[in-house]
């Protein structure tokens, strides 16, 4: 049931926090939906979940016609500059931007739905197999200068996605990483208030590195 999930990956969360000595409402958990239905989104969201995540621009689409706003979305995919149009109308944010060109896109569709759209940088902080993100840490900080001066465009942070491997030194590596890049950024006057990072394999560790939004979805959908 999802319920249940939920309810252990909310305690398990709790854990982490009290260990770490962070606060547990400073930690956002973003039901990751993608492949399930409707129909357990909807008893995710009745177990009291807010905010969920998909990773492809018209699986968000057809479920957002179906379910509408009464859960926040985060788009957390990689992201072609001719999907971001089904992309924008529905999400709260977009975890994935990781190209100069792709924040382009977004600051023009966000302006013609007069929004100003919630983004974070995408950055790769491992070499492994995943395409997405950004290594080009000179790219990161030229994505975030053009969002700092979009009007359409609100940088709310970095995301990452840590290397899937059994060992958890690479995991640490990348989150350690990301929160460094964010200091260093911070430093040049961005303000970055969210990390995201962490997921079913690694969200523990995740926010023993200051993670603010965990991205979780076999925990919860398939009970792992
Ligand atoms: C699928 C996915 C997740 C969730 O992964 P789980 O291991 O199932 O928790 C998190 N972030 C991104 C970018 C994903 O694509």
């Amino acid at each position: 049931m999802i319920i249940e999930s939920l309810s252990r990956v909310r305690e398990r969360i709790g854990i982490a926090c009290e260990k770490a000595g962070r606060d547990y409402s400073d930690v956002l958990l973003i039901a990751v939906s993608k492949n399930h239905g409707i129909a357990e989104i909807r008893e995710a969201e009745q177990s009291g979940q807010i905010h969920f995540g998909e990773n492809k621009a018209q699986e968000l689409r057809d479920k957002f016609a179906e379910i509408g706003d009464s859960v926040i979305w985060h788009f957390i995919g990689s992201l072609q500059s001719n999907k971001v149009k089904y992309v924008v109308p529905a999400a709260t944010f977009i975890h994935s931007v990781d190209s100069l060109k792709l924040a382009e896109e977004i600051a023009k569709q966000a302006e013609l739905k007069q929004i100003k759209m919630k983004c974070l940088i995408e950055y790769k902080t491992s070499s492994e197999t995943s395409k997405a993100g950004t290594a080009d840490k000179e790219e990161v900080f030229r994505i975030a200068e053009f969002m700092q001066s979009s009007q359409s465009i609100s940088l709310r942070g970095l995301m990452t996605i840590a290397p899937f491997v059994e060992d958890i030194a690479p995991a640490r590596k990348s989150f350690s990483d990301l929160a460094d890049l964010r200091d260093e950024m911070r430093r040049s006057g961005f303000a970055l208030p969210h990390l995201s990072m962490g997921m079913t394999n690694d969200f523990e560790l995740a926010i023993e590195y200051g993670a603010t939004m965990i991205r979780i979805g076999s925990a919860i959908f398939n009970n792992c």
